[in-house]
Parts: structure tokens; C-alpha cells; sequence
């Protein structure tokens, strides 16, 4: 059996429960050591045998997976965050599908989680934003045509940009392009929930000088919108004149 699992923006105790269980069965680990925290590898076994896929191709961490499934190991691939963005985890399934080789998921904390906590910030405030868009610049890996900056930032509503941190003017450039201001409030999350974790708070039109004064040119997040500015309003939810199936109104 293999298991995908979702390790974490990067503490190493915010992995969860079931994770964790599956680190300690597993007899093979082949984990994203370009983002994991190896912290992790902690909670394996002694003679757990652990693989970097940092340093693997597809066709290598599927030979990895084939060779330790016919020796009937347990088998724990270790992706950042929650495997289920950008992780890549889709090619992986339809080999193992092909291979006969049975696999589940155990989810994880993504890094977008991790940086709201960084920032203390909710990403939906009503009457500001009910809604998160999750998306990144085209880099290497491109993005559809219909999926531009410019067409998501068109709704305003509150972005979270993964994997763009080095093409911060252009990102700019097109956030205002697609119509928020200059002056809309952004932010970028190093590293969230690492020791090393920083936090940085400015504007769209300053988001470039805001990474190079820190040298950061990787492992952050993109956090646009007014979700960070200080207008919103109060939750219905817990509004006194509001009755739910819990709770009558109070005259
Ligand atoms: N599956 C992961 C994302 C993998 S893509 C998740 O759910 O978080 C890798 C990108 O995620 C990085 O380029 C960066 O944009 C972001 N990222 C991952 N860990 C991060 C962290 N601890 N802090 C800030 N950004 C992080």
C-alpha cells in the first residue's frame, strides 16, 4: 500500500495525526525534500529507507514505489502542504492505477492555511471577499489562457499566488492591470510556520521591492486583497438578532 500525505507548510508538529502514524509505519519514505521540512524523518522508523524526490524523475520514484510494493512494504510519499495543489500527485496515480498498486490519501495543512495564521488574517471577511483564489503566475509549468492574473484579479476578491515569487513585477503589473490598485493591500509569506518563517506587509505596486529588500526569491506565498486592510463586516453568523438551527435571535 501506498500512502500520499500531506506534510505540512513546514512545522514539523503541523503535520496531522493519521500523517504521522504513517510516517511511523512506513518502510519506505520518498518525500519533496525541496520543500518537506526533514524535521519529519524524525518520526520514522530506524531502518526506514527514505528517498529525496528532489533529486528523482517520475519514471525513478515510480521504479522506487514498483520495488518496495513487491516486497510488500508500506510505502509513504510525502508531499508539502495538502498533496492536493500543485503537487503533482495525479501523474503518480494513474502509474500506480496502471500498475495495480493501490494507494489512499491522508490530507495535510496547506501553506495557504499556514500563511493566514502568519498574518492573523481571515480571507473571507463579509462584505469584503467570500471568496479565495488560489492560483499561480505561468512559469515553466504554463497556465491556460483564460486563467491570467488579470481575469482573476477582475473580481477582486482575495488571491492567494503560490509558486510566483520570482516574477513579482510582472505579477504587479498584471494585478493592476486587471483592476486592483496600486495601493491594494498585499502581502508575502516566507516560509510560514518554519523557524525562519517572515512575515511582509505592503501593497500590490510594492511587492517587488518588498521581496528583494529581504532577499526573497523563493518559498513564498502571494496574498492580495482588502482582506488585510481593517474595513469588514460582522458575521451574521454570530449576529444577536440572527436565529440559526442552534441559537434563537434575542429581541
Ligand atoms: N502542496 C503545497 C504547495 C506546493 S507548490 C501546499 O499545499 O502548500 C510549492 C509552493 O508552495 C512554493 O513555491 C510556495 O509558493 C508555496 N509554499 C510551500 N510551502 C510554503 C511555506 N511554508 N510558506 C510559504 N509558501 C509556501
Amino acid at each position: 500500500m501506498l500512502y500520499f500525505v500531506g506534510a505540512g507548510p513546514g512545522a514539523p508538529d503541523l503535520i496531522t495525526l493519521r500523517g504521522k502514524n504513517l510516517l511511523e509505519q512506513a518502510d519506505v519514505i520518498i518525500y519533496a525534500g525541496s520543500l518537506v521540512n526533514p524535521a519529519l524523518l524524525d518520526y520514522a522508523k530506524e531502518d526506514c529507507r527514505v528517498y529525496n524526490s528532489a533529486e528523482m524523475t517520475l519514471d525513478e520514484v515510480i521504479a522506487a514505489i514498483t520495488e518496495a510494493h513487491g516486497q510488500g512494504k508500506t510505502i509513504v510519499r510525502l508531499h508539502t502542504g495538502d498533496p492536493c495543489l500543485y503537487g503533482a500527485i495525479r501523474e503518480q496515480m494513474d502509474r500506480l492505477r496502471a500498475l495495480g498498486i493501490s494507494y489512499e490519501s491522508c490530507p495535510g495543512v496547506s501553506s495557504f492555511c499556514g500563511a493566514a495564521a502568519a498574518l492573523q488574517a481571515e480571507y473571507t471577511l463579509p462584505g469584503i471577499s467570500q471568496s479565495v483564489i488560489i492560483t499561480r503566475m505561468a512559469g515553466r509549468t504554463p497556465v491556460p489562457a483564460k486563467e491570467s492574473i488579470a481575469s482573476f484579479a477582475a473580481h477582486g476578491a482575495t488571491m492567494v499566488i503560490f509558486l510566483s515569487t520570482s516574477l513579482l513585477e510582472e505579477l504587479s503589473r498584471e494585478l493592476i492591470q486587471g483592476g486592483y490598485r496600486q495601493d491594494t493591500p498585499a502581502a508575502i509569506v516566507y516560509k510560514a510556520t518554519w523557524p525562519e518563517e517572515l512575515v511582509l506587509r505592503g501593497t500590490v505596486g510594492t511587492l517587488a521591492a518588498m521581496a528583494s529588500a529581504h532577499g526573497i526569491t523563493n518559498t513564498a506565498l502571494i496574498l492580495v486583497g482588502e482582506f488585510l486592510g481593517d474595513d469588514y463586516e460582522l458575521s451574521r453568523l454570530y449576529a444577536a438578532d440572527f436565529t440559526t438551527g442552534f441559537r434563537q435571535a434575542k429581541e
